[in-house]
């Protein structure tokens, strides 16, 4: 028999219940016992549903109160110092949560720890903070207690914990430079011994099986930690009374593979979605390891071709009997809790998904379909007519996209002239002074905006109503913008919930879900589009309201965007087609909307890329093939415009160094980024690059509500012309300011332009 397991299941919850226990406890709305009820019977509802589908073993150590690292680091005693001196005490949650956060109901205030991207996904981890001379040990006993609970419901236990050489790489401390500073392995030797006792408490627990994820083996890893895993398996194996398996997830394991194979490990788990090493030199590698594979994607939303998987699954089983293991590809933490709750999806669609519920009803049909259990046949049979159905639904193909999208490569991907001049031709039309001011496009959200909008889309504010509630929002934030004296204004986003959201509404090819919420970080859930078939621009989307501002005032209004690879990236992308044609799908439609702009009026274009930077894969080589479709995309989307129209983008993150020539390949006429909190430093990257076109370094954190003064952003500004021409540079915010409220607006933005003008001054 073909065991049956699962690398992790979501644990907030098919309503979110866990984002809401967790929310009501930090507003002390909730006790505690009464939190951790609603934790325990989220996971014991989860196990029960993963044994009820088949599953021979169940994941434990999956749940998590905000983050499984942090988890982790916390049943180390990884906890820095402001947080907890006293190093023999357990680790609280209260003090769980203070890592996260910074506060908690109990406990001193301290700085949250920093929390950063999981691999390429959109979760997010906190990254455990490490001293130069770190101690482990076992400080949080909640893990064990989960094996006992599942144990006690009658489940096969299977504890799922980090490497130890993934939760080195995934972790920083002020001695260390960087994820795989080789210094970081010294602390293996006083890691391990602490390993070895948590396995120990899982063997006197009785558990048979214990995964330890390592997924840093499908990245680039330099020597020194690739021949680090011989060396901490072997200590970690001899002493084991349990089975290890060994998993990996996001990708193929490549030059890593053989590594992999030499470890005294029970069992491999490999990727065979991402991943695609060559099974024909694993198999006689193996000894008598379990191979585990993952054929249902554990990170997108589409049924499975079961078919396809049998086909090559069918050969292995009779070579491998049964240490043939199937499970999803990763943890299904990724995907979106149950699909049977999506009562307005229509069917024909609903029949092509599956989410992390319904992955499991998939595990067990391949499961029974390679055992030869005849009781799955209608179920692969369903699941194979869904599939041809998807194939042929004319829901999904468009004739004249795919025509348009054929003929695109024709399509020029140039500006008609080079920068110089058209930035002189700008300068003309737009008559900006030097060091001009702009912001990046929303403004405080309030609640009144949030109703209006929520009571336009249930119907209960009709269109007129709901048109002109905007129109005085706009309104109000041009006039507002004309006080302050900005010089490039924006309408402010008022009628905008989502930047992805808010077009993926208005294109064709997009649907999205009641529930397919999935963990973004902490209680933090997000609702991903799902882009299921050819996308296509019905109607202008923007136009209006830029119109409407432009119609305010004198001053340009910038026309506001989410660009290609941001839509993309933000998105349950269709599998059926490269996710590059999928991009120029959507960059075609925005090269549209863009015209459309041009042409009722807006000089100024900002088309957002926040995303383009996590797009990028994860090992080096894959790097170019990206960069070069994504930027190809955001060219498409831009270039078909006169040279006087000004094009600008934004992204807000802070690592340019090692993609400054695909940014400067965007040809962007102005780039707005967030620097303020580098102190200007990541303009090296631009300096060393000689970065010809305009841009604005963000002068103010749009995280903090505090007012910023003048004469440091002045010294921001001096610091930034160190490094560039001045009269290439912008004085703007880091970031749209959606989230501040309007009495902090205010003086923010007065206070910046004061300090544009003093900086005009010294020129
Ligand atoms: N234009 C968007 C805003 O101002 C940009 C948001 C972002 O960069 N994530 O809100
Ligand atoms: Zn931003």
């Amino acid at each position: 028999m073909t065991t049956l397991h699962n690398l992790g299941f979501p644990r907030i919850g098919a309503r979110r219940e866990l984002k809401q226990a967790v929310e009501a406890y930090w507003a002390g709305d909730l006790q505690q016992t009464e939190l951790e009820h609603v934790g325990k019977s989220l996971r014991e509802r989860h196990w029960a549903l993963q044994a009820d589908a088949g599953l021979d073993l169940v994941p434990v150590g999956d749940f998590a109160w905000y983050d499984q690292i942090l988890e982790f680091s916390c049943l180390l005693g990884v906890v820095p110092n402001r947080f907890q001196q006293d190093n023999d005490q357990p680790v609280s949650l209260d003090t769980l949560f203070r890592m996260a956060r910074g506060r908690a109901p109990s406990g001193t205030p301290a700085a949250a720890c920093e929390m950063t991207k999981w691999f390429d996904t959109n979760y997010h981890y906190i990254v455990p903070e490490l001293a130069a001379d770190q101690t482990f040990r076992i400080a949080r006993e909640s893990l064990f207690e989960q094996v006992e609970d599942a144990k006690a419901q009658g489940h096969a236990p299977k504890p799922v914990i980090p490497g130890p050489l993934t939760y080195l790489y995934l972790s920083k401390g002020e001695s260390f430079d960087g994820a795989d500073d080789s210094n970081k392995l010294t602390l293996l030797d006083s890691l391990i011994p602490v390993y070895r006792q948590i396995l120990q408490r899982f063997a006197d627990q009785g558990v048979e099986w214990v995964q330890i994820d390592e997924p840093i083996l499908v990245l680039d890893l330099p020597d020194s930690w690739q021949r680090s895993y011989l060396r901490v398996y072997d200590q970690l194996a001899a002493a084991s009374d349990c089975q290890l398996l060994l998993a990996t997830y996001f990708g193929g394991l490549e030059n890593n593979l053989f590594t992999a194979l030499e470890l005294p490990v029970d069992g491999l788990h490999l990727d065979r979605v991402r991943g695609n090493d060559d099974l024909g030199q694993v198999v006689p590698r193996l000894g008598d390891k379990v191979l585990s594979l993952g054929y249902i994607n554990g990170r997108n939303i589409w049924r499975t071709d079961l078919d396809a998987a049998l086909d090559a699954l069918i050969a292995l089983r009779n070579e491998l009997g049964d240490r043939l293991w199937l499970a999803p590809s990763c943890s299904l933490l990724h995907s979106p809790v149950d699909l049977d709750q999506e009562d307005k999806l229509y069917s024909e669609l609903k029949s092509w998904l599956s989410f992390a519920k319904q992955k499991l009803q998939e595990l067990a049909l391949l499961g029974g379909a390679l055992d030869g259990d005849s009781s799955v046949n209608a179920g692969l049979q369903a699941q194979r007519d869904a599939l041809q159905a998807r194939g042929l639904s004319n829901r999904i193909h468009n004739p004249v996209v795919g025509k348009r999208l054929a003929a695109a490569g024709e399509v020029s991907r140039d500006r008609h002239s080079p920068f110089a001049e058209r930035i002189a031709r700008q300068q003309q039309a737009l008559q900006l002074p030097a060091f001009p001011t702009t912001t990046i496009g929303s403004f405080p959200q309030t609640r009144e905006i949030r109703t209006a909008r929520r009571d336009w889309k249930t119907g209960r504010l009709d269109d007129a109503n709901y048109t002109q509630q905007m129109k005085q929002e706009i309104a109000r934030c041009i006039r507002y913008q004309e006080e302050v004296e900005l010089d490039v204004l924006v309408h402010g986003e008022a009628e905008r919930n989502d930047m992805v959201e808010y077009f993926g509404e208005l294109l064709d090819g997009f649907v999205f879900t009641r529930f397919g919420w999935v963990q973004s970080y902490g209680s933090r859930c997000v609702k991903p589009p799902i882009i299921f078939g050819d996308v296509q621009r019905p109607e202008a989307m923007t136009v209006a309201w830029a119109e409407y501002a432009q119609s305010l005032t004198d001053k340009p209004v910038k026309g506001m965007l989410t660009g290609p690879v941001t839509i993309l990236q933000w998105s349950f992308v269709r599998d059926d087609q490269p996710r590059a044609d999928t991009c120029r799908q959507i960059a075609l439609a925005l090269r549209d909307e863009v015209q459309d702009l041009e042409a009722a009026g807006i000089q100024v274009i900002q088309i957002d890329e926040p995303a383009l930077r996590e797009g990028l894969p994860l090992r080096k080589a894959d790097w170019g093939q990206y960069l070069d479709w994504a930027v190809d995309c955001f060219r498409l989307a831009t270039v078909g415009v006169a040279d006087d129209t000004q094009i600008h983008t934004h992204m807000c993150y802070s690592e340019f160094n090692d993609i400054i020539e695909a940014i400067a390949a965007l040809d962007a006429d102005v780039i707005t980024i967030e620097t303020s909190r580098s102190n200007m430093e990541l303009l090296d990257a631009f300096r060393d690059f000689q970065y010809p076109n305009d841009i604005g370094p963000g002068v103010y954190d749009i995280h903090s509500p505090n007012e910023p003064d003048v004469s440091w952003m002045v010294q921001l500004m001096e610091k930034a012309a160190e490094r560039l021409p001045r009269e290439r540079l912008w004085v703007n915010p880091d970031c749209g300011l959606k989230t501040r409220k309007w009495e902090e607006t205010r003086g923010a933005l007065a206070n910046m332009v004061d300090a544009a003008k003093q900086l005009r001054e010294a020129v």
